[in-house]
């Protein structure tokens, strides 16, 4: 393919993306689980920045800081789902009684379904994006396992993913897996590190937090996080920073209409 390109051509994998406004990249932050020091820590932090992010609430979690929430949505803040109660492998001690290997399509079913009426009756808004609880996407076991992926797709514009080890290719993605970059316990230069790579290949990069607080394990370091909010607000770096289901929408719209890869248009798409 390669070859019958001009020489004077880019990389196939942002050939025919492109970002809105000349961007050379888009960054989402978000954070998940509805941990209380996002509220405590990050609303102040992130408004003092003019950074909005993507919350993914696991809703039985909403009531130990309701107030906090609702001010996170007024102040714009997007609210997504990660479900009710957080099922993950029971590899996981913590999800040993909530395991996925006992789940079946219907029980998952009830936790998207679940979550959104909760965050919709208790912050009025309904989430249009989702977090795969431990980025993890199956239920069931062996023979029986089945990707719930789909029931992701039919709900939602994103199903964001987590420890995955690349950003999104926006030409490719498949929105209902999107990749999710651990963002916790990073210090500034491995975040702008990341980002920088992010815009080389015109990528989307999704950044995945827990708590904001002192850098450590699953804590987003609040230091770090405010310089790269600075960063990324930047115009020189040439970064389009939006919510998830902001971009997530923009890629939709530029898959549908023919924004595909180098490849793809040269296979005619
Ligand atoms: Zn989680």
């Amino acid at each position: 393919m390669a070859q019958q390109q001009p020489a004077s051509s880019k990389p196939e994998t942002v050939e025919q993306f492109h970002w809105p406004d000349g961007k050379r990249a888009a960054v989402s932050l978000s954070f998940d689980d509805a941990r209380t020091s996002q509220v405590d820590t990050g609303l102040a932090l992130l408004a003092a920045h003019h950074m909005k992010v993507t919350f993914f609430l696991q809703a039985n979690n909403i009531a130990k800081r309701l107030d906090g929430w609702k001010k996170a949505v007024a102040e714009g803040h997007e609210i997504g789902n990660h479900t009710v109660t957080h099922p993950c492998t029971g590899n996981y001690a913590f999800s040993r009684h909530n395991a996925l290997e006992d789940y079946s399509l219907a029980m998952m079913a009830e936790q998207l379904d679940g979550a959104n009426a909760e965050i919709e009756r208790q912050l009025g808004v309904k989430p249009r994006t989702f977090a795969y609880p431990c980025g993890l996407k199956f239920v069931g076991r062996g023979l029986d396992a089945r990707s719930y992926v789909p029931l992701v797709a039919e709900r939602f514009v994103v199903g964001r993913g987590y420890l995955d080890e690349s950003a999104n290719d926006p030409a490719f993605t498949d929105l209902a897996q999107a990749m999710g970059t651990p963002f916790d316990n990073l210090t500034f230069d491995q975040m702008k590190g990341l980002v920088d790579d992010a815009v080389k290949e015109g990528r989307w990069i999704i950044f995945v937090g827990h708590e904001i607080g002192p850098r450590g394990f699953q804590v987003t370091d609040a230091a770090a996080l405010g310089e790269l909010c600075d960063y990324l607000n930047d115009p020189a770096h040439g970064i389009w920073v939006g919510t998830v289901a902001k971009v997530g929408d923009y890629v939709r719209q530029q898959q549908a209409h023919g924004g595909g890869s180098a490849a793809e248009v040269e296979r005619g798409r």
